[in-house]
């Protein structure tokens, strides 16, 4: 954790944290082949999105780094939910998958939830099944969805203190805002959820000692949000593209102009910079949640492996 100046928050290093549980996995993967057991996951890209393809490649990329099988299935855009059921069905049932992935967004005419609840909830690697999400809830083992979970292993290994603290967390979709409260609830939190009918957003999340934003809106948390010295927790990912806004977030920023000038682009969190100068801690974008997001994947898919074939997790 880095704090140059002493009126900028401590920042929270995702990267770092991404390639120490990357580091853990890979050993506990070489470990299962040692004893002839090679974790697989199985990534389903069936729509068209180039972030999407993006995402994939990242995925498939990792799995190769740490030594875990993967494969890509690429059904056609055109594909039923029937069609998905049916590769769906045949993944489930086959013995050297350990974890499926189906990439959202799926093609319109594709019944998503459907889909999701297909997957065995053993090879469920996401969290998104409603067993693994009412096991979440009962604090039982299983698979917890990756962007909230490598979001309290980056607060827990960052020693930042979670028990009794008040926690907002800003959005309340099924992948990251309720499953993330419900894990900050478990690390005995008290946990406020907000969305977009909430009154008074700012003044709720202000009683945060750690506040997690997650309503995909570019910058919209700004220093009036923040109790002075709270965590804050940036998982939005948005992309600038307008040197009006450039100016707006970013002011005399030369590293983010130079990357505008090159890209066209610069990615911003739901946190507006000035956060950093009221906030004790922070993680940035990019190179905060990002990262852990892709280590827990890859986390849940050997911790997949050991439930299901029987072996103890470390
Ligand atoms: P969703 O769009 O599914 O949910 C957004 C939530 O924010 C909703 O609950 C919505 O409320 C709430 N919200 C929207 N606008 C406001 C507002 N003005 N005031 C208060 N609440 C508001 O988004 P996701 O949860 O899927 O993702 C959130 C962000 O995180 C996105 O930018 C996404 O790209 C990013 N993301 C990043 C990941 C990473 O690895 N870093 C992984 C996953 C997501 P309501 O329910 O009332 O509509």
């Amino acid at each position: 954790m880095n704090r140059p100046n002493p009126m900028q928050a401590q920042i929270l290093d995702g990267n770092a944290v991404a390639t120490e549980i990357k580091a853990e996995v890979a050993a506990q993967v070489s470990e299962l082949r040692s004893q002839g057991l090679r974790p697989g996951l199985a990534v389903v890209l069936a729509g068209t999105h180039a972030a999407s393809e993006i995402y994939v490649r990242n995925k498939v990329r990792s799995s190769e780094q740490l030594g875990i099988y993967s494969e890509k299935l690429t059904p056609p855009p055109s594909i039923t939910t029937a069609g998905l059921l049916e590769v769906i069905a045949e993944l489930n049932s086959r013995n050297d998958i350990d974890g499926i992935l189906v990439q959202l967004p799926l093609p319109p005419q594709v019944d998503s939830k459907e889909v999701l609840m297909a997957v065995s909830p053993q090879k469920d690697v996401d969290g998104f099944h409603p067993v693994n999400i009412g096991l979440l809830s009962m604090q039982r083992p299983g698979l917890t969805p990756c962007t909230p979970t490598g979001i309290m292993e980056l607060l827990q290994r960052s020693g930042v203190e979670i028990a009794g603290q008040n926690a907002v967390v800003a959005g309340r979709s099924d992948i990251v805002g309720k499953p993330m409260a419900m894990l900050l609830l478990n690390a005995n939190a008290t946990v406020t959820v907000c969305h977009s009918k909430t009154r008074d957003l700012a003044a709720v999340c202000r009683e945060a000692d750690l506040l997690v934003a997650a309503v995909g809106r570019a910058g919209m948390i700004t220093r009036e949000f923040v109790k002075p010295g709270a965590t804050v927790i940036d998982v939005g990912i948005s992309r600038v593209t307008t040197r009006q806004d450039l100016e707006r977030f970013f002011p005399g920023n030369e590293k983010r102009a130079r990357e505008f000038a090159e890209r066209g682009a610069t990615l911003i969190g739901d946190v507006h910079p000035n956060v950093a100068e009221v906030a004790g801690a922070i993680t940035p974008v990019p190179g905060g949640v990002g990262p852990l997001t892709i280590a827990m994947l890859m986390a849940n898919t050997v911790k997949a492996c050991r439930m299901r074939r029987g072996r103890r997790t470390p």
